[in-house]
Order: structure tokens, then C-alpha cells, then sequence
């Protein structure tokens, strides 16, 4: 029997024929069988041979690795996002460790820097200085209505590259990718959103192929009034949605989580979200180590949000098992691009405040481990090679295993190598980066550095959100994901000396942060959803896979 096409089309299949092939969300390319073609209008359309996923992933993949550099695999999958969402997840889901580095970072950081260059289709939504005063309007644009999760950026602090401007738009598309292929968050409830205030890189103010307003930064109230009319009209008509907050400057971003967190729900990534996965990352090579945090002094290179935010969570973590909290901050040490963050000196924000103890300061890194002798070392500085020779071999010289994390990203700002940590710690560093880096050969052992990515915290944490229907994000709820994530790391990898789970697990990792995050939501009673029997089952059902529907 043929259906008639009108027919399909009232019964809710939107579109038939050249429009279904041009609707990324429906359109399953050579996939679609027989039937399918002959009753939507697709005979001639496409290829008479059917292609089985299996062999459209054969294709994808082929294609990936003819590309030329990674750049161009970012450009193709984003063609392939474009063409057929689900193939694109399908690729993604099954090749995570592998495309992870291309959709996020370092290659995503290569992309911003060049967005205007490349710049195809427009993704997301771009909300700019100009549309002020209409800022629902243009939420109302956006073709659904269903959106739960946002994720938002100024573009003022792009990974460790500093002011993109609107370029910064690959940031929030490739974090929502993450959220459905780590989490299972359905696509169609994903939105990424740029707000472009303006840029003061004078280099993108000069290109021709600039894709933004090409005009200096709002500042002060004129830039707090834009968020504000952004974050009322983003309660108007996507009511239930999480905000996360990405990229932007310190100055902004310390201020708008104080604002926003007791009244929407909305987090930011770069503090909070980096503070639970180095706090777990922390917590887990101290099981390898056989230590205790309440034990160990860290020194952070870098006092931006990366560094005082995994501070903050690590000092909560010590008052709540019982440290007065004066001594769990003399716990945390920082030094930033002026030396060592001391009381007395000049230049403290009300967050280093805190952490600026009475001591003498110390001009530089080396000084100050010298002086300090910490047991853990967090590089969240952007400024690369800064954890050199001598740095690593004293914190080797006071650590039997010195715990070093160089997290700043891209792969080309990372404070050193894994091959330089453990080289210079003769083999017994623990170390994390932020980027990626191989597995280091080294006196006849292979040593596999962690990945301190924020991956494996914010999609389970959103996804928890969106399971309870919590009203806020709380710094418990991130301390939760953070012991989730420990706890997922097997004896086979702590045998390798991984302190985080194999990243192919990431889906069963994110459920299961997923349920912790929830059921802190229901504790402190901010859920809007009814308990479900088993918490971990109603997550895991309501994750989305890439599968192709039947349309006949
Ligand atoms: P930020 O701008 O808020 O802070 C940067 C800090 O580095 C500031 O305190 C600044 O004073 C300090 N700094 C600059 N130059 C310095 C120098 N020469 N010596 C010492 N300190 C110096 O940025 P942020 O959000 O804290 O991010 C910092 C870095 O951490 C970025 O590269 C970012 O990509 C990386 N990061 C990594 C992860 C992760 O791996 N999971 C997560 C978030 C951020």
C-alpha cells in the first residue's frame, strides 16, 4: 500500500521527499529501505542501493581518516551533524576517545580561532548587543520548544585562548554534542547559545571574515542588564532549562554564578565543573597513593576559576569531614601571574582573598615549591612550560608519587607534558592534563596519564538535573558527582594507574553520576519530579541512542 505523502505528513512525519533528506534530524541518507523510499516520496533521490548503519559508519569512517588534519575532521563531522544527527552520534558514541579531541578539546580551540574561516552553516543561537530589548523574540526563533539544556558563552575566555568573540560559538556546540554522546541528553533539547557583546581582539576587530559585532566589549551595566534580559527571557520560554555558563572572563564569571545559582538553574563549567573532576581526580591517585586529602598541601599555578573553584570544593570537602575550615584553606596555596598569592599583597580578588595566607611571598613557581613542598601541583595558568625540570624534580624529591596536574588547554598551553612529568619525576609522577596525551613508555612500563576533562562531570551532572527536575545546581551536587566518578575507576585501571574511568564507559559513568546528582536534588528537597522506583533505571531509559526511526 502507498501512503499518500500529504497523509504522512499530518501524521506527524514533517516532511517527505528532498525535505526529509534536507532534515538533519530525520534524514537517514542511503539507510532509508525500500519501503521507506518508495512511500516518502524518495525514489530517485537517492542511490538505489540500501546501505545497512554498519555500512554508513564504514563510510564515515573511512572518510574521517582521509582527512588531512584535524581540522578538517571537525569540518566533516560538522558536515555530517548537518546532513544525518543520528549517523553523526551513531560515529561519535562509537569512536568517543578518538573524536573527542577533534568536537572538544584541543582541535575545538583551532576551530574558534579560525570560525570565521570556516564558518558553513550557523549552529545554535547568536544573541548579540544589537538585540536588546527583544531577547525573547529571538528565543521564540528557535524552531522548539522543548529545550532543557543551554549552554552559553560571551566568548571572552576561550579554553586558554583568550577573547573569540562570537568565534566562541564552537565551544557551546561542541559541549552539547557531549551532553548526548556522553549522557544521552536528547539532541532536541540542546541549544547552544553565543552572546556576543562585542570583542577587544584587535585581530578579529581587522578580519574581514569576522563573523561578530565588530565593536569593543560591553562592560559594566550595559553588559550585566544584556545577561539579565538573556537569563528572564530564557525563564519565559524554555521555563524547566538548564544554564551552563562557558568561557567567560573570571571577572564576569565568579559574578554571575553569585547572582544566578540561588535563583536559576544554572553552574558553570569552568569553576565548578573543573572542580569536581580534579577533586575526583585528586581523591582517586590518593587511593593510589594510600593517602588522605586532609594530609596534603596544593599549590595552584593559576588563580582563575579553575584554581579557586577546585580550591573552594576541596576545602568544603575537608570542613565536611571535620577541618576547621581556616586550616583546610591553608591546605590550598596559590601563585598566580604576580607570584605567590600572600596576604598584604596587591591585586586580590575577594575569591584569592581567601586563600592569601600570612607568609612571606615567594616570586615565582620554583620559589614557591621550594619554600612549600607541596604534595599535589595544579597548573590551571594557560601559560605553557611552566612546570619545568627543576619544578618537577623537587616535587619529586619531597613525594614518593608527587600528584601533577598541567590542565590548561589547549594541548599547546598545557604547564608540561606527560612525557616530561614523568621522565623528570623518574617514572613516579601521577599525572593529569587537560588535552589528551598518549600513553608515555618509560623503563619498561607503560604509564597512562589521566585526562582531567570536564566531560565526565557536566553531562552526568546535567542529565541528573534533568531526571529530578531540580530547581538549582549545588556545590553538593558537584561534590556528589565528584565521589560518583571515583568510584567508577576499576581495580584493572587503578592497576594501570588510571585515575579516571576508560572514557569508552562514559555513558554507564554519566548514569551513574547522573543518580547521585538526582538523589541529592530529592535530599534537599529542590526536585520537581516525582521519585522514580529505581533511580538508576529511569536515567539509563531516558538516555537517548542513535538509532533510526521507522517512518513506514
Ligand atoms: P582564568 O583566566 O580565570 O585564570 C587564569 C589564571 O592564571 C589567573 O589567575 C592568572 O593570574 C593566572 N596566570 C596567568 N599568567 C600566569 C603566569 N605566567 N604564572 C602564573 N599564573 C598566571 O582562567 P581559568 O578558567 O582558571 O582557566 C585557566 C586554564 O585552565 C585554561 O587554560 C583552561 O583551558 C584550563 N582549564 C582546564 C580544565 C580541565 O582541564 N578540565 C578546566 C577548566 C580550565
Amino acid at each position: 500500500m502507498t501512503l499518500d505523502k500529504k497523509a504522512l505528513e499530518h501524521a506527524g512525519h514533517l516532511h517527505t521527499g528532498i525535505d526529509l533528506l534536507h532534515d538533519p534530524t530525520r534524514n537517514k541518507g542511503t539507510a532509508f529501505t525500500a519501503t521507506e523510499r518508495e512511500q516518502l516520496g524518495l525514489l530517485g533521490l537517492l542511490p538505489p542501493r540500501v546501505n545497512s548503519v554498519a555500512e554508513q559508519v564504514d563510510r564515515v569512517m573511512e572518510n574521517f581518516h582521509g582527512c588531512s588534519d584535524d581540522l578538517s575532521k571537525y569540518i566533516f563531522l560538522n558536515a555530517l551533524q548537518e546532513r544525518n544527527e543520528t549517523l553523526f552520534y551513531r560515529v561519535l558514541i562509537e569512536n568517543l576517545e578518538m573524536m573527542l579531541p577533534i568536537v572538544y578539546t584541543p582541535t575545538v580551540g583551532e576551530a574558534c580561532q579560525k570560525f570565521g574561516h570556516i564558518f558553513r552553516r550557523p549552529r545554535g543561537l547568536f544573541v548579540s548587543a544589537e538585540d536588546r530589548g527583544r531577547i525573547t523574540e529571538l528565543l521564540h526563533n528557535w524552531p522548539t520548544r522543548d529545550v532543557r539544556v543551554i549552554v552559553v558563552t560571551d566568548g571572552e575566555r576561550i579554553l586558554g585562548l583568550g577573547d573569540q568573540g562570537a568565534d566562541g560559538m564552537g565551544i557551546p556546540v561542541g559541549k552539547l554534542n557531549l551532553y548526548t554522546a556522553c549522557a544521552g541528553v536528547d539532541p532536541s533539547a540542546c541549544l547552544p547559545v553565543t552572546l556576543d557583546v562585542g570583542t577587544n581582539n584587535s585581530a578579529l576587530l581587522a578580519d574581514p571574515l569576522y563573523i561578530g559585532l565588530k565593536q569593543s566589549r560591553l562592560e559594566g551595566e550595559a553588559y550585566d542588564s544584556f545577561v539579565e534580559e538573556f537569563i528572564r527571557a530564557v525563564q519565559e520560554v524554555f521555563p524547566s532549562c538548564l544554564v551552563q555558563f562557558e568561557d567567560f572572563a573570571n571577572k564576569n564569571a565568579f559574578r554571575m554564578l553569585s547572582k544566578y545559582r540561588d535563583r536559576v538553574c544554572t553552574f558553570n563549567d569552568d569553576i565548578q565543573g573543573t572542580a569536581a573532576v580534579t577533586y575526583s581526580g585528586v581523591v582517586s591517585a590518593l587511593r593510589t597513593t594510600d593517602g588522605e586529602l586532609r594530609d596534603q598541601k596544593t599549590l595552584f599555578l593559576g588563580a582563575g576559576e579553575a584554581g579557586i573553584g577546585i580550591a573552594d570544593l576541596m576545602v568544603a570537602s575537608l570542613v565536611h569531614g571535620g577541618v576547621p575550615e581556616n586550616e583546610a584553606r591553608r591546605r590550598c596555596w596559590f601563585v598566580d601571574s604576580r607570584g605567590m598569592v600572600v596576604a598584604g599583597r596587591d591585586h586580590l580578588t575577594e575569591q584569592k582573598l581567601r586563600y592569601a595566607h600570612e607568609h612571606p611571598g615567594a616570586l615565582d613557581l620554583a620559589a614557591a615549591v621550594k619554600d612549600l613542598r607541596p604534595s599535589v601541583l595544579v597548573g590551571v595558568s594557560g601559560q605553557p612550560q611552566t612546570f619545568t625540570q627543576p619544578v618537577v624534580e623537587m616535587m619529586s624529591e619531597f613525594n614518593e608519587r608527587p600528584i601533577i596536574f598541567a590542565l590548561s588547554n589547549p594541548t599547546s598551553k598545557s604547564e608540561c607534558t606527560a612525557e616530561q612529568a614523568y621522565t623528570w619525576s623518574g617514572g613516579r609522577a601521577i599525572f593529569a592534563s587537560g588535552s589528551p596525551f598518549p600513553p608515555v613508555e618509560y623503563d619498561g612500563h607503560t604509564l597512562v596519564p589521566g585526562q582531567g576533562n570536564n566531560s565526565y562531570i557536566f553531562p552526568g551532572v546535567g542529565l541528573g538535573v534533568l531526571a529530578s527536575g531540580a530547581r538549582l545546581v549545588t556545590d553538593e551536587m558537584f561534590s556528589a558527582a565528584a565521589h560518583a566518578l571515583c568510584e567508577q575507576v576499576t581495580a584493572a585501571e587503578r592497576d594501570l594507574g588510571c585515575i579516571y574511568p576508560a572514557l569508552s564507559r562514559i555513558r554507564e559513568v554519566s548514569a551513574h553520576i547522573a543518580t547521585a546528582v538526582a538523589e541529592v536534588a530529592y535530599a534537599r528537597d529542590l526536585a520537581s519530579l516525582p521519585h522514580p522506583a529505581d533511580m538508576k533505571e529511569y536515567v539509563l531509559s531516558h538516555m537517548y541512542e542513535p538509532s533510526y526511526s521507522s517512518y513506514v
